[in-house]
């Protein structure tokens, strides 16, 4: 099984990069390396297939935030420092202000849609040329822009709560509702900041003027906030029926007289379903990743610095596997120069390439000129088990705004 594979942010400034074939520096250029990229015949015993891994640039087009600016800098926001999982454990005031921030920015994620780039990557599928997608983001875009590829969630996914006694999952839409219930008055000022539009714009400096800041997974800042009075539910599985504890502790799960978790109990603590920095990946999802970087013949990197070792990791796993490896990020990517080590330099993208533009512009024209000359890949989605790392969401909701994201 090896060594547990912690999420931990990766905080240093990475250097500007250097563009690959040089001729990518321009819109059609960076077109002709990505179309050689993917023409050029798999390299010796390499499936023909392209593994695409991606990160939170890629939905900066669908208005969340990144935890990068394009210039390679950590933290948009310099006040903003993600919660770890430990913190959450273990501090109850910690929890209060992680769900009173992150009761406001479900909203805003709850109506955000896929953009131009994760279709972009459906299209590039239905040409036979995507056998999966990794992804580091939690916002669900992949699954709901296309179904039919498979998807793996490194980081899981905010479409549901997860008890960290029980491990049971929660939708995180009726825990929106349960949360409204449970605290009126931000309820209120959610309403009014919804009616101002003060959630809605995309301007940063208008939202810091109507009091709001917007962070990365759904995290919402409103300075001077009475956090300490925020309240959140039970796990309703450890409610009725606790689990024992493994080293043999009485479970108490207790709830206020409105069904609020009490500070008297020791279990029945509900977490977003998603990997929370300092918390660890699952055995399984981390193999399954490894898998989706061995059953394919190239890697198609979008919108990630790669921060993450994680993510990070599989990049280099494909680099000794000897598989090209396409970069497509604003702003540097972490130790990005070893992935492109040994390149031909009259090499014109089938070897690898580093491109420094927005995905959101550059996929669609990319999967465009590809479907225009007939380019068609062999590719057939790879075989991956039906799982919750997986996404595998309901197509018979999906007609419903964002309920296809919580199955
Ligand atoms: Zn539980």
């Amino acid at each position: 099984m090896g060594k547990p594979l912690m999420r931990i942010p990766y905080t240093d400034v990475l250097p500007a990069p250097t563009i690959r074939p040089p001729s990518a520096g321009t819109f059609t250029g960076a077109l002709a390396a990505l179309h050689d990229f993917f023409a050029a015949p798999a390299r010796g015993g390499l499936p023909a297939s392209t593994a695409v891994l991606t990160g939170a640039g890629l939905s900066v087009a669908s208005g969340l935030a990144d935890y990068r600016g394009t210039n390679g800098t950590y933290r948009v926001n310099k006040t903003y420092r993600p919660i770890y999982y430990h913190e959450f454990l273990a501090s109850h005031e910690a929890r209060k202000r992680y769900w009173a921030r992150s009761y406001l920015g479900w909203s805003a994620l709850h109506k955000a849609q896929p953009n131009a780039g994760h279709h972009a990557v459906g299209d590039l599928g239905r040409l036979g040329l995507v056998s999966g997608v990794i992804t580091q983001n939690v916002d669900s875009f992949h699954a709901k822009a296309h179904p039919e590829i498979p998807t793996l969630e490194l980081h899981g996914y905010l479409r549901s709560t997860i008890c960290t006694s029980c491990w049971n999952e929660f939708p995180r839409e009726a825990f929106q509702d349960q949360l409204a219930k449970l605290n009126p008055l931000w309820a209120a000022f959610l309403l009014e900041a919804m009616a101002s539009g003060a959630l809605d714009t995309e301007d940063p400096a208008e939202k810091r003027a109507r009091g709001i800041r917007m962070n990365p997974d759904g995290d919402v800042e409103v300075p001077e906030a009475p956090y300490t009075t925020f309240r959140y539910p039970a796990c309703p599985t450890c409610l009725t029926s606790p689990p024992p504890l493994a080293d043999g502790t009485k479970v108490v799960v207790e709830v206020d007289r409105d069904g609020a978790w009490s500070p008297a109990s020791n279990a029945g603590i509900l977490k977003p379903a998603v990997v929370m920095f300092g918390e660890s990946i699952s055995h399984r999802v981390k193999h399954e990743a490894e898998e989706a970087i061995d059953g394919a013949g190239r890697l198609l990197v979008l919108a990630t610095s790669l921060a993450t070792y994680s993510a990070w990791r599989l990049a280099k796993r494909a680099k000794d596997r000897g598989m090209p490896i396409a970069i497509v990020n604003m702003g540097g990517v972490r130790g990005e120069d070893a992935f492109f080590a040994g390149l031909d330099p009259q090499q014109l993208g089938g070897q690898g390439l580093r491109v420094e533009m927005s995905t959101e512009s550059l996929l669609p024209a990319l999967a465009a000129e590809l479907r225009r000359c007939g380019f068609r890949g062999t590719s057939s989605p790879l075989p991956t088990g039906a799982n919750a790392g997986v996404a595998q969401l309901n197509q018979s909701d999906s007609a419903a705004p964002f309920k296809d994201m919580l199955s």
